[in-house]
């Protein structure tokens, strides 16, 4: 059985929390595809090209502790930017899509480019500034050195860039199915989230 549910949006929207959430009531298999952008991006602060880093990508890169970080975010958004980076990350992502048993991916463009046909598409999206609050407080109980009004400006440079570039540019499918969680609990989203699944799988 092949079946697909995409999750697009911006950043902090609460894309990953539904995404992990979803693929253990359902079994699916998990792919959060801003990790792969968020190694080439790290590989590029090490020094390395963006494009050979995209096209050399391992396991290794994936596994790094400091994927998480702004800075990293930052640089990934940057490179995603750049058409071969993304072309190198194509294929992998398009069968993970497509494997037997089911898979959920989360990011900017699965439900536009990477499966259009995908049985289930979601857009997750909500206020930068419940955006940027969540992402403060992520930061924060990681250790970072942060502050608020920097993490919301990082946020909104980002969905600019993301939504703006010529390639792949984030925006929800034609045929998406818009789920704000700007006032909704973690809870209530995954809810949402899993009553579409259910509805489109039925
Ligand atoms: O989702 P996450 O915040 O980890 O993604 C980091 C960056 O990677 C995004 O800001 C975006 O520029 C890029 N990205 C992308 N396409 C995806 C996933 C992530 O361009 N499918």
């Amino acid at each position: 059985m092949q079946f697909t549910v995409a999750l697009d949006g911006p950043a902090a929207a609460g894309k990953g929390t539904i995404a992990k959430a979803l693929a253990d009531k359902t079994g699916f298999a998990y792919l959060d595809t801003g990790l792969l952008y968020r190694a080439v991006g790290a590989r590029h602060l090490d020094g390395d090209e963006p494009i050979a880093a995209a096209q050399s990508l391992n396991a290794a890169d994936l596994e790094r502790e400091d994927l998480r970080t702004a800075q990293v975010a930052k640089k990934a958004s940057e490179v995603a930017v750049i058409p071969e980076v993304r072309e190198a990350l194509l294929s992998f992502q398009r069968s993970f899509a497509r494997m037997e048993g089911g898979a959920i991916l989360d990011g900017r463009d699965i439900g536009t480019v990477i499966c259009p046909q995908a049985e289930v598409k979601i857009y997750v999206t909500a206020s930068v500034e419940a955006r940027a609050r969540r992402r403060f407080d992520e930061l924060v109980a990681r250790g970072d050195d942060v502050t608020f009004e920097q993490v919301a400006q990082d946020v909104a440079d980002r969905d600019a860039r993301d939504a703006s570039r010529d390639t792949a540019p984030m925006k929800p499918a034609e045929d998406a199915i818009v789920l704000d969680t700007s006032d909704l609990s973690i809870a209530d989203a995954i809810d949402a989230a899993y009553r579409i699944v259910q509805q489109k799988s039925a």
